[in-house]
């Protein structure tokens, strides 16, 4: 048995075969002298792909639509180009092994439609990438890989939150990174999905571990591989003793979220993804405070459409039943990266165009949003939310598009709803700062204490290397907390925590002292959350 230490993110065990994920690392490339081999390789690995996405084109139009679908035919089509074939086959000849050659032919290619002057021959340079990356993938591939039914961990050095979306539904039972950051998306995302987390694990990576059994203890960061069979044991006892407790709770679904001397407060959840929203029922929320909609435009080659977008809020607040649904507006841009929105560099991303900026300049991927947000408003209680908001300025030009928007809609005579709240995210320094103005303009605040550590302390909340300076409850950031909920307060709007400090139970009583009437957290933490805050005496 091997015993490796790191931090664990979200507390639970979980057993399953190492499979060590390189996502980000780019194909081995090797020399070879055998060019027809690599070329019959080559051949069965494209073929593989072009039968997956031919599956993949058909399920999507089953399920999901004809036009949806559309894009796997592009795919199935760029598979079979001539060019493409012919680039690669030459990249071969000129003596290197099959799956770099395809890399090669496809980051070549893609760059090539990068530069090109029409808008949507740009963006089929993220398609050209994503085909490239599904030959290599069908190499050496076994056929039945849906298919043991085993169970998962994945190691790797770090997921991006894309790549963390990319993996769900396959059988992964935990995660295990060298790198990362206990609030980085991927962290954040593997709480909501459930999944037992432990990151900073050193020396993980060892490609001899690939394969093997191993157990994960995310409650003291611990991953065993090839645990013997007394750790099994004593693990499966953990694990048990967590879902009796799991179990316990359940006696809190119905109960109103109040203090003994019966102060209230609204309990709702974080989601990203549709799926989330069973946690979010199964779990009691009262509410969700935190929609991460920039999810819905991962994992996939093209913006989502409008009726698209609809179709999803529509059913998020329709699944809710009445109960307020807080949907953000797209926050793409620092670690959430989207290849189709063509983001060039940058040297600091998290402070560079992210979020409201990119709306703000990029009016019709803001205006379609907006548009599919207040049409799903009429089917339920939706909220809007700006993320990122620093100036007054923009909160004002955001709305002025709104309004825009819900003109259009009225000429229209589309439905929605007049009296959606619009709030904002408090998660810069500055919006904390200035809260007193903005409150005047706006009808709620949910603060984002994840990046407003990140932005207050000047420490990157994905960098490892500076994970213990990450302090979320630095004197600073609770100052900045109770400023703002006392600007709310002074305006008379409500005030919320979204960001991961909203489940620290030992700061809940203070923060509803402060007049914070809103806390959401991931679905998983909202019944052990109730169960404090009905449990306190004030
Ligand atoms: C936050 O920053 O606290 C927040 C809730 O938003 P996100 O984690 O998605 O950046
Ligand atoms: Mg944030």
């Amino acid at each position: 048995m091997i015993t490796k230490n790191g931090k664990g993110v979200f507390g639970g065990i979980a057993f399953g075969n190492i499979k060590i994920f390189n996502g980000d690392k780019k194909v081995k490339k090797y020399f070879t002298t055998d060019t027809a081999g690599e070329k019959k390789r080559f051949e069965a690995a494209r073929k593989k792909a072009y039968d997956k996405t031919i599956k993949l084109m058909e399920k999507t139009a089953s399920e999901i639509g004809k036009k949806e679908a559309a894009i796997f035919e592009i795919h199935s089509m760029m598979m079979n180009d001539d060019d493409f074939v012919a680039l690669v086959e030459s990249k071969i000849d000129g003596g290197i092994n099959a799956e770099a050659a395809v890399y090669e032919a496809g980051e070549e290619t893609a760059e090539m439609f990068s530069y090109l002057s029409d808008e949507y021959m740009r963006q089929r340079a993220a398609d050209v990438k994503d085909v490239a990356e599904r030959i290599v993938e069908a190499f050496g591939q076994d056929d039945n890989e849906s298919g043991s039914g085993e169970k998962t961990i994945i190691v790797a050095y770090d997921l991006t939150p894309s790549q963390t979306v990319g993996l769900r539904d396959k059988n992964i039972s935990g995660f295990v990174t060298e790198g990362g950051s206990a609030t980085s998306h991927t962290a954040i995302l593997a709480r909501t999905m459930n999944i037992p987390a432990v990151i900073g694990v050193k020396g993980i990576l060892d490609e001899a571990y690939d394969g093997r059994f191993a157990a994960v203890d995310s409650s003291s960061g611990t991953i065993y591989i090839e645990p013997n069979a007394t750790t099994i044991n004593r693990l499966k006892d953990k694990k048990d003793k967590a879902e009796t407790e799991m179990q316990l709770l359940q006696r809190y679904k119905g109960v109103k979220t109040e203090t003994k001397g019966g102060k209230s407060v609204m309990l709702y959840a974080n989601i990203s993804n549709m799926t989330d929203l069973d946690m979010v029922l199964a779990n009691d929320a009262e509410g969700i405070g935190l929609f991460r909609t920039e999810f819905i435009f991962m994992g996939r080659n093209t913006f989502p459409s409008e009726d698209e977008q609809f179709e999803i809020y529509k059913k998020a607040v329709e699944k809710m039943g009445g109960k307020r649904v807080i949907i953000r507006t797209v926050d793409i841009g620092a670690d959430k990266k989207v290849d189709y929105f063509n983001i060039p560099h940058e040297e600091n991303p998290a402070l560079g165009y992210r979020a409201i900026r990119i709306c703000l300049d990029r009016v019709n991927i803001f205006k379609v949003q907006l548009r599919a947000i207040l049409r799903a408003s009429h089917y339920g209680k939706a909220a809007l939310m700006f993320p990122m908001i620093c100036t007054l300025e923009e909160l004002r030009k955001a709305k002025n598009i709104l309004n825009e928007v819900k003109l259009e809609l009225d000429f229209e005579s589309v439905p929605y709803d007049r009296n959606i709240e619009v709030g904002i995210m408090v998660e810069t320094p500055s919006a904390a700062l200035i809260s007193e103005s903005l409150a005047k303009e706006c009808d709620f605040f949910s603060i984002g204490t994840n990046d407003l550590t990140q932005y207050t302390l000047a420490v990157d909340r994905q960098n490892n290397m500076v994970n213990s300076k990450f302090d979320t409850d630095h004197e600073s950031i609770l100052r900045l907390i109770h400023f703002t909920a006392q600007s709310a307060k002074k305006e008379g709007i409500w005030v919320g925590i979204c960001g991961e400090l909203g489940a620290d139970k030992r700061l809940t009583e203070k923060f509803i002292k402060w007049g914070i009437e809103e806390l959401s957290v991931s679905p998983v933490y909202i019944l052990s959350l109730r169960k404090h805050i009905t449990e306190m005496e004030f």
